[in-house]
């Protein structure tokens, strides 16, 4: 099993919300999907400062 890096991870993390999963990709992932969102590092910074992480605004901002 590959082992989670998480600080590499938080490099690229984008994320403004204060939360447990930040830096463990794939429990924010699967916590989302689970919601029908995505995670904060699909959205652009003035989006995911919104906290909307829905697939519809996904797909609004990238017609
Ligand atoms: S994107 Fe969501 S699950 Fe991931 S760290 Fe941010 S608030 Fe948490």
């Amino acid at each position: 099993m590959m082992e989670c890096d998480k600080e590499k991870n938080l490099e690229n993390c984008n994320c403004t919300y204060s939360c447990d999963k930040k830096g463990k990709c794939c429990v924010c992932l699967k916590y989302h999907l689970s919601r029908n969102e995505l995670p904060a590092c699909c959205f652009p910074d003035d989006v995911e400062k919104t906290y909307d992480r829905s697939i519809a605004k996904f797909v609004e901002i990238n017609r």
